[in-house]
């Protein structure tokens, strides 16, 4: 699920981080601050070929053939439970999915968990039948885990970190440096799901909403568009920052531009209400049961006729495509005919989301 470490070009005009500085809560929006950060401080630090391919997940090439994908994800959402998940299903689907995202099959996960002193073991056996219950939907193994405990009042109750091992599928090459201009971009689904479900349960949206969270485990769904085109050439999902932000990464990855067809953007209508009266756009919501497939136009509707009858994937649409210029933009055609620019989120939007 993140914008793990997007190796952004565009990301960098803002001045270095001076020493003074300190974290702020834009810093973990996954935004424009979030890929600074990132920058500026672990990808100087940790430089490596597989760290600075800025995907979603590693690849790390073992032999001739065969080839790895391992994600790592931090989930520290607030509250731990609801409507549509929690932060157990959040902190499997997450892995899984990013390990998926380089066109591989995930296999096994490792579980980190910080626990606050006070938290009850009831509330923990919960977080944890769902990790199972997702992990055997998606399935996973969760195969080595870690525990550590604070003192009360030096966590918010419990976080978890995941990793994710998977293996890639021979005979696919994907990364969100290889889109190419004429490709189609497809989207799994309605967006924002994921952030106004979430806001809904803090009791932030100031109306009764039956929205549920979209987290789910996107592997299959990935699976099926593979069996139907292994020329895919990008897979990620809109995570932190929403579909704007994520497919603004893309472009700059690949030096391309992308056009968005507003009307093609599926948004609920609770969604689009919650947005309004907080002043959000839909685009920059985040989502955890989404992925953008990034396509050649030939192969674009058996994709998204394998995309729509797989679990999750049914709400599948054409919503935009990749341009020459301008590079390392996204430019949204509206519904009223104008065309503007949707640029990566600035700072913080919704913070503890995932
Ligand atoms: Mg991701």
């Amino acid at each position: 699920m993140t914008n793990d470490i997007p190796n952004i070009e565009g990301a960098v005009c803002a001045p270095p981080l001076a020493h003074e500085e300190r974290i702020v809560m834009g810093h973990g929006a996954g935004g424009r601050m979030s890929h600074q950060l990132i920058r500026k401080v672990f990808m100087s630090a940790f430089q490596n070929s597989a760290l600075n391919a800025g995907d979603d997940a590693a690849l790390i090439q073992l032999d001739a053939r065969q080839r790895l994908s391992v994600s790592v994800d931090a989930h520290v959402v607030e509250p731990l439970f609801f409507p549509g998940g929690d932060i157990g299903k959040l902190a499997v689907c997450g892995s899984v999915n990013d390990a998926a995202m380089l066109g591989a099959t995930p296999l096994y996960l490792t579980a980190g968990f910080i626990l606050e002193e006070g938290l009850p073991i009831e509330t923990l056996r919960r977080v944890v039948e769902s990790m199972r219950a997702a992990a055997d939907e998606a399935g996973v193994q969760i195969i080595a885990g870690d525990t550590k405990v604070v003192q009360k009042g030096k966590a918010d109750g419990l976080y978890i970190t995941t990793t994710g091992v998977g293996v890639v599928r021979e005979g696919v090459n994907i990364s969100g440096a290889n889109a190419k201009v004429g490709d189609a971009v497809i989207l799994s689904g309605a967006i924002g799901d994921h952030g106004i479900a979430v806001l809904g349960a803090r009791g932030e949206l100031g109306f009764q909403s039956s929205l549920q969270s979209d987290v789910a485990p996107l592997n299959r769904l990935i699976a099926a568009a593979l069996d139907a085109s292994p020329n895919i050439h990008v897979l990620r999902d809109p995570t932190r920052g929403g579909l704007a932000t994520t497919l603004n990464e893309i472009a700059a990855q690949s030096n391309v531009g992308v056009v968005l067809h507003e009307s093609a953007i599926p948004v609920r209508a609770e969604v689009n209400a919650a947005c309004e009266m907080l002043g959000f756009d839909a685009l920059y919501v985040a989502n955890e049961g989404k992925v953008v497939v990034i396509v050649p136009q030939e192969d674009a509707e058996k994709v998204l006729a394998a995309m729509k009858s797989a679990k999750y994937g049914e709400d599948s649409v054409i919503i935009g495509e990749v341009v020459a210029e301008p590079k390392a933009r996204v430019l949204l055609k509206t519904v009223l005919g104008s065309t503007r620019v949707a640029d990566m989120l600035a700072g913080e939007m919704l913070p503890r989301i995932c």
